[in-house]
């Protein structure tokens, strides 16, 4: 089959319908166990976030939880020596990233009263927080619709419809459109989760067919590995 333009992206109702029935049922029984999934204080979640960007989740796990324990509220990091938020996430590299979470939490202090806003405009004038991150935080933490777009869900889209994909390919107007018609109204939260964690577990760049819930209708399965 030959390799289509993003421009021509127009899933069936029935392959649509199929993805998503299948990639929510797949996260239903595959839950991602990461401890900023349950956290039970927003600003933690946005911490999260900031710790997960260009770091592998598996890493960020032991450095969260100290971070946490140290650091329950936007005041405790507002008070705390810079270099002590620089020791406890070292090991993760990307060490500007103290400094971010130092000013995030002095501005949500000193302009929010602790509040975290609730849409993409406010969340986007946050140090720190980029169009993933607010996207991140909006639909996997307060269940609000946004898309959500990182490399591996690109990837994994790029496969199951059959288009070539790049780094610009996240810019893409069309691509986008693909992603808005896939992304539900009604559980979100749930599609988002299902999307990153199928992207990242399954459809890794070595992907794992022989298990993965949409091989069935696949392009990348079914007709030949014409995608990177
Ligand atoms: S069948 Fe393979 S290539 Fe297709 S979405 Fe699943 S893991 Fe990715």
């Amino acid at each position: 089959m030959p390799k289509r333009k993003w421009r021509e992206i127009r899933p069936s109702y029935d392959t649509a319908g199929y993805f998503k029935q299948k990639i929510l049922r797949w996260v239903y029984q595959n839950p991602g166990r990461y401890p900023w999934r349950t956290a039970k204080i927003k600003f933690h979640t946005l911490i999260a976030e900031i710790l997960l960007q260009r770091t592998k989740a598996e890493q960020v796990i032991p450095v969260y939880k100290r971070f946490i324990k140290d650091y329950p509220s936007p005041t405790a990091i507002v008070v705390s020596p810079l270099s002590q938020i620089k020791k406890i996430i070292a090991p993760l590299g990307l060490r500007w990233r103290a400094r971010k979470i130092k000013e995030l939490a002095a501005t949500l202090k000193n302009r929010y009263r602790g509040e975290i806003p609730l849409h993409m405009d406010g969340l986007m004038t946050l140090p720190g927080i980029g169009q993933y991150a607010a996207a991140a935080y909006l639909s996997l933490h307060n269940n609000k619709r946004a898309l959500l777009v990182d490399s591996n869900i690109v990837r994994l889209y790029g496969r199951f419809f059959g288009f070539r994909v790049h780094a610009e390919t996240r810019r893409n107007s069309a691509f986008m459109s693909l992603a808005d018609l896939l992304t539900p109204h009604r559980e979100c939260r749930r599609f988002n989760y299902a999307v990153l964690d199928l992207g990242r577990n399954i459809c890794r760049p070595k992907p794992l067919c022989p298990i993965c819930p949409i091989s069935l209708k696949c392009h990348y399965y079914n007709y030949g590995k014409e995608q990177k």
